[in-house]
């Protein structure tokens, strides 16, 4: 077995870290000149939704012997609607770094890898094959998956952001649910230290949402993130991602293609996580490529969570703000708190079971917002 790797980021890497485990040899190569050689933004880790793993950094190290290292715990999430304010607190999950910062959750995963990466490769998907007799195509997009297979986009995101300056409780997130900043979509402020957070809008990219200008819809998030957290917030650096695509491969493995990460389609629907789902599909090939399960079986639960997660996506694009304003008015509600912070539930399962019905009657009814 001749194993090729193609790209170093979360999926790649988790996938080096599991084969080097069993000592299984490969080759690892990555477009860039160093891993996580990109703008630096704040990701986060949600427990309610990566169900039945509460604590996905725990996991990874017990389970798998992969270690990350968070910037903080999130114990507060402040949602913000056009008219409702209101607060979830418990263990709610992580806040972490990406991009080219030493801490970077990517360049981590790197420092557990031995094996040393060809970087600058310009090799093709195509010239792999010819050398190598297993690849695992981990380049963070769909790109090649809609080439060699069937891959549903499910919608595709713009998303801007910025590292901002201030002063943040680092356990404190806010969240706005409110579609005249953020068409059918969200935004968000995650601190990554007590004086730097970095602030995101993220909307689908609908037909419907095409005619909005995203520097009016910025500025008007900015104004809202400013009057919320209650100070001026400065912006040292930005970022901005167009058509982001989401969606799901037909088949994780053909042949000895292995799809990983986003070339699987890790990111789920509903608010766009993929990180914990992208290591884990990259350690589900690694496994599969030594004997110890079947790629497609170990990934179906992914699979499920995508699909659950999609029922989510389609609900919240068919709401409005006063409906938006409802559920966050919710969230104060001791039941809310409860169900989101019992580790015994999956929320995301049981939001789907009781919306998938909802979510169809409403689609035959109103066809039009989801063709992106
Ligand atoms: C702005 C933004 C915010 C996000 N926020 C969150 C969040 O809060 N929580 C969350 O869980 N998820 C979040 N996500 C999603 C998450 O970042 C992704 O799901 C995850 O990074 C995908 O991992 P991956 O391994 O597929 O790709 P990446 O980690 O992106 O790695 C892909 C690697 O492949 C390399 N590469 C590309 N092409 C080639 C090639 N031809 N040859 C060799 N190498 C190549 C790239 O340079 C890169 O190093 C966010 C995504 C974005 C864009």
């Amino acid at each position: 077995m001749k194993i090729a790797i193609m790209g170093a980021g979360l999926s790649g890497l988790a996938c080096a870290i599991t084969l080097e485990k069993h000592k299984i040899p490969f080759t690892i190569f990555e477009k860039r000149s160093q891993v996580g050689d990109r703008f630096v933004n704040g990701e986060a880790l949600i427990s309610a939704l990566t169900r039945p793993i509460s604590d996905p950094i725990a996991y990874l190290s017990e389970k798998h012997g992969i270690n990350l290292q968070v910037l903080s715990p999130m114990r507060h999430i402040l949602f913000f609607s056009e008219k409702e304010q209101s607060v979830l607190s418990g263990q709610l999950g992580f806040i972490n770094l990406r991009g080219r910062d030493s801490k970077s959750f990517e360049n981590q995963l790197f420092k557990q890898v031995k094996t040393p990466i060809k970087f600058n490769s310009t090799h093709t998907y195509e010239q792999l094959l010819q050398d190598f007799t297993h690849i695992v195509l981990a380049t963070g997009d769909a790109a090649y998956t809609s080439k060699i297979q069937d891959f549903q986009t499910d919608l595709t995101v713009t998303l801007k952001g910025a590292t901002v300056e201030g002063r943040f409780d680092r356990h404190k997130v806010g969240i706005w649910l409110n579609y005249d900043v953020a068409p059918q979509g969200y935004a968000y402020l995650l601190p990554y230290s007590e004086q730097e957070a970095c602030i995101t809008l993220a909307y689908p990219d609908y037909p419907t949402n095409r005619e909005f200008d995203l520097n009016k819809l910025w500025e008007k998030f900015y104004a809202l993130a400013c009057r919320d957290f209650k100070q001026p917030l400065p912006i040292t650096d930005r970022f901005e991602v167009t058509r982001y695509i989401i969606g799901l491969c037909g088949q994780p493995r053909i042949g000895n293609t292995f799809f990983v990460g986003n070339c699987f389609g890790a990111v789920m629907p509903g608010f766009g996580f993929g990180q914990f789902e992208s290591i884990m599909t990259g350690i589900y090939a690694a496994q599969d490529l030594c004997g110890l399960g079947h790629y497609s079986d170990l990934t179906q639960p992914l699979r499920e969570s995508y699909k659950n997660s999609l029922v989510l996506r389609r609900t919240l694009e068919l709401l409005d703000n006063s409906q938006l304003d409802r559920i966050v008015s919710l969230v104060h509600h001791s039941l809310t708190q409860k169900v989101l912070n019992h580790e015994k539930l999956n929320p995301l399962k049981l939001a789907s079971r009781l919306l998938r019905p909802w979510v169809s009657i409403k689609q035959k009814t109103n066809p039009k917002k989801q063709e992106g």
